[in-house]
């Protein structure tokens, strides 16, 4: 990981705005700033962690409590019915643009598959 904040850990330090829809000990979620959907929201760990590849045996109850956290949020969002898609892109062919952990949460329309 570089040494430059990503900007995710800046959203984390409060030294950017982001319109936070949850924050507890060990997470953040906040609407993404170019939606892809009706509603999408991103949660992120506060930990840096690159990707799902960068998780360790160390994340294990890390790992859960984001998991747990992407379902709340959706629960909190009104998805919970109609349904949502979680995605986590994972490096260059998974098309990840911002170097910190992020769950996508997509939902508020019918969403097409496989994706592009
Ligand atoms: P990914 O391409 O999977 O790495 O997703 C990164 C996401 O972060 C994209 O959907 C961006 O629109 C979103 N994003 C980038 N900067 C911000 C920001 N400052 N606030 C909210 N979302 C952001």
């Amino acid at each position: 990981m570089s040494d430059e904040k990503s900007i995710f850990k800046r959203i984390i330090d409060k030294e950017i705005p982001a319109n936070i829809v949850h924050e507890d000990e060990h997470c953040l979620a906040f609407h993404d700033v170019a939606p892809a959907a009706p509603t999408h929201v991103l949660v992120i760990p506060k930990k840096e962690i690159i990707n799902v590849a960068g998780l360790s045996d160390d994340d294990v109850q890390l790992a859960g409590h984001l998991l747990l956290a992407v379902g709340k949020v959706a629960r909190q969002l009104g998805l919970e019915e109609s349904g949502y898609r979680v995605v986590a892109n994972c490096g260059k062919d998974g098309g990840q643009s911002v170097d910190h952990l992020h769950f996508h949460i997509l939902g508020g329309r019918a969403l097409s598959w496989p994706p592009g």
